[in-house]
């Protein structure tokens, strides 16, 4: 009897193990038939479900029906995840947070900027309690990551009240969760990518503090990325896709950025209708006096020590 029951289990754990063993083979062969190295006719490129991608979106969008490069777009739910994307080489390229990419790219990742994700499009969301800058101090407020122009943002206005972020209390939180720890009263502001500034507007129950154009002019954000290898193995259509995403970044009118958001993001008309009117996409190029600044803040409010110079980090020459 006692015999019976442990083979019993011995072939329930052999069948699990074999279960596993088949799971991670699939999975294994998965991974290596989406990873690395794209097909030549198209460009594999990571994104997040925010307005501040919808350039590539765009682009993505017109490629369909070209007889040339396409776009194969690959979503995802945070800014880690995407990273791990690009850092692993799975994908070609991302629209992603600049300063993420600059920290990638000085731990010795192969990766270049090759244009802006957006222009402005950033706002200081806080409670109505919150009258100015100053109130802030004591309070909590919310940053998607340190490695972030919100981060930056954040400095550079509290610094108009004399005040740094040890007068506050500064948390990393996702996006999604923003407006609704808003309305619990869990934070008091906050500063991420849009439409999450604009859905606590829209809820009434945030206002716009200040908007990123107020506090940095002409300021940095997101950044279309492009990987070294692909940069070298496919010159001709890394310069076809940067053609074409700047074409595409001129495109998007306010109508037609409204019906890609509506395509790609889970957002309502009343969000979309506030939130793009504090962004623009009609000229995507990255100059060296932009980034320059960039990297001045950088290094000013602790983000890097060391982040990459322009002419190692840039890519204009298409
Ligand atoms: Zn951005």
């Amino acid at each position: 009897m006692e015999k019976r029951k442990i083979s019993k289990y011995v072939v329930i754990f052999t069948i699990t193990i074999l279960a596993f063993a088949l799971a991670s083979c699939s999975k294994n062969a998965g991974s290596s038939t989406v990873g690395k190295g794209t097909s030549s006719d198209t460009v594999k490129i990571a994104y997040l479900p925010i307005t501040h991608s919808l350039a590539v979106l765009e682009e993505a969008e017109e490629l369909k029906n070209s007889t040339g490069l396409k776009i194969e777009l690959v979503k995802y739910g945070s800014w880690p995840e995407l990273l791990d994307a690009l850092n692993t080489g799975q994908v070609d390229g991302a629209e992603v947070l600049i300063e993420l990419a600059m920290k990638s790219k000085q731990e010795g990742i192969g990766i270049k900027v090759v244009a802006l994700g957006h222009k402005d499009g950033n706002v200081i969301v806080t409670n109505k309690n919150i009258k100015s800058v100053a109130d802030l101090k004591g309070k909590k407020f919310a940053i998607p990551h340190r490695q972030s122009s919100h981060n930056i943002l954040l400095h550079d206005a509290l610094a108009t009240a004399g005040l740094t972020t040890d007068d506050l209390e500064v948390v990393e939180l996702a996006p999604t969760e923003m407006p609704s720890a808003l309305v619990a009263g869990q934070i008091d502001g906050y500063c991420v990518a849009e439409p999450f500034g604009a859905k606590a507007v829209s809820l009434d129950v945030g206002q716009v503090l200040l908007k990123s154009e107020e506090i940095w002019k002409d300021s940095l954000c997101c950044g279309l990325v492009l990987t070294d290898t692909f940069l070298n193995n496919r010159p001709d259509d890394a310069k076809s896709f940067v053609e074409n995403y700047k074409t595409a970044g001129k495109n998007l009118t306010t109508q037609k950025a409204k019906e890609i958001a509506k395509k790609y993001l889970s957002a309502d008309d009343t969000v979309l209708d506030l939130s793009l009117q504090w962004i623009s996409y009609n000229d995507l190029e990255i100059t060296e006096e932009t980034y320059n600044t960039l990297l001045e803040k950088v290094k000013k409010y602790g983000l890097s020590d060391n982040p990459p110079a322009f002419d190692d980090f840039v890519k204009n020459d298409f």
